[in-house]
C-alpha cells in the first residue's frame, strides 16, 4: 500500500482549518500529524472537527510541530499576517507548504519561490481551492473568444467586506487575457443612480450582489447575437474546496518550486 501523506494543518480551529483537519483524518490517503492553531490549543483535534478522538492535540506553536512532528505538507489557513511567516518556517524544515491564506504579495510569493527552489520542495499557493470555479473562470475565458460582450454578477453573504470578490477579478484578469479589446455598451450611456452599471473593467461590467444566506456564486454571462451563454458556479459551504485542498496535497510532492493558483493544476 502507497504510504499516506503525513499532513500538518495550521489554522485548525478556523472555519476552513476544521475541514481540512476533517478531509485529512477522514481520507485514507492522508495522515494528520499535528493541528496548530492559536486559539484552540489543547483541544483534540478529532473532537473539535465533531469527529471521534484522533489523539492529535492542537498545539499552539507551528515550529515545534514542523521540527517534531514528522509531517511532509503544512496545509495553512490562518490570517494574512500569520500565512508568510508560516510559510517561510515550513520551507526552513523541509515541509512542503500547501496555503490557502489569501493577501501574499508578489514579492513575497517570488521570494517563496527562491526559498522552494532552494531547498529542492514544492510549494503551492491557491487563493482559491475550489475546482469548480477555476473551471468556470477558464470555461469563461474561453468563451469569451467567441462572445466579447459580457457582464459578471458575483453574489457572497451580506458581512463580505471586498468587493467585486477575489474569484471575479481573477475571472476577469484571465477572461482580459483571451478576449478582443473591446469597449461595451453605448458610448453615450449614463447613470441615473450611481453605480449601477457596476464595476468598470477593461471594457465590460462586474455587479456584486451582497445578500444574507448566500455562501458564494459566479455567473458570467456572454451576450451575442440571437444568443446568450451564461456560465454559472455555485459553491454552498467550505466542503467544496477539500477535493482541490487535497489535490494540492498529492500534486506538492512531485515537483519542485513554488506554484501560484490551482488552476496550473487544470488542463
Ligand atoms: P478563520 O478566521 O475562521 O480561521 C483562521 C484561524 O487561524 C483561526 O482559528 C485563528 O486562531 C488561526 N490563526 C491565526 N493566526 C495563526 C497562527 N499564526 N498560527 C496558527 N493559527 C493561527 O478564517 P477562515 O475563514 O478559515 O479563512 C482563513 C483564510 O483562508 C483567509 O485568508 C481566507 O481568505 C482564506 N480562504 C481561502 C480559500 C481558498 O480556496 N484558498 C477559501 C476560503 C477562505
Amino acid at each position: 500500500m502507497k504510504a499516506k501523506i503525513r499532513v500538518i494543518v495550521s489554522g485548525a480551529g478556523g472555519r476552513m482549518g476544521k475541514e481540512v483537519v476533517k478531509l485529512v483524518l477522514q481520507d485514507e490517503e492522508l495522515e494528520l500529524t499535528a493541528a496548530v492553531d492559536r486559539s484552540s490549543s489543547g483541544s483534540d483535534a478529532g473532537r473539535l472537527v465533531g469527529l471521534e478522538e484522533s489523539g492529535i492535540v492542537v498545539v499552539s506553536d507551528l515550529e515545534t510541530a514542523l521540527a517534531e512532528s514528522g509531517g511532509e505538507v503544512l496545509v495553512d489557513f490562518t490570517t494574512p499576517q500569520s500565512a508568510y511567516p508560516n510559510t517561510l518556517l515550513a520551507i526552513k524544515y523541509g515541509v512542503r507548504p500547501v496555503i490557502g491564506t489569501t493577501g501574499f504579495s508578489p514579492e513575497q510569493i517570488t521570494e517563496l519561490d527562491k526559498q522552494c527552489q532552494d531547498r529542492g520542495i514544492g510549494g503551492l499557493i491557491a487563493p482559491n481551492f475550489s475546482i469548480g470555479a477555476i473551471l468556470m473562470m477558464k470555461f469563461a475565458a474561453q468563451a469569451a473568444k467567441y462572445f466579447p460582450h459580457l457582464e459578471i454578477i458575483e453574489y457572497h453573504g451580506d458581512q463580505k467586506l471586498d468587493a467585486p470578490s477575489g474569484t471575479a477579478i481573477k475571472t476577469a484578469e484571465m477572461i482580459s487575457e483571451a478576449r478582443q479589446e473591446l469597449r461595451q455598451g453605448n458610448p453615450k450611456e449614463e447613470e441615473v443612480i450611481e453605480g449601477a452599471r457596476g464595476g468598470y473593467y477593461n471594457g465590460f461590467r462586474i455587479h456584486s450582489v451582497r445578500l444574507p444566506g448566500v455562501f458564494a456564486q459566479e455567473e458570467v454571462v456572454f451576450g451575442g447575437y440571437g444568443q446568450s451563454l451564461k456560465i454559472r458556479h455555485d459553491s454552498y459551504e467550505r466542503a467544496g474546496y477539500m477535493p482541490g485542498v487535497k489535490m494540492g496535497i498529492q500534486k506538492v510532492m512531485g515537483y519542485t518550486g513554488l506554484i501560484y493558483g490551482f488552476e496550473h493544476f487544470i488542463e
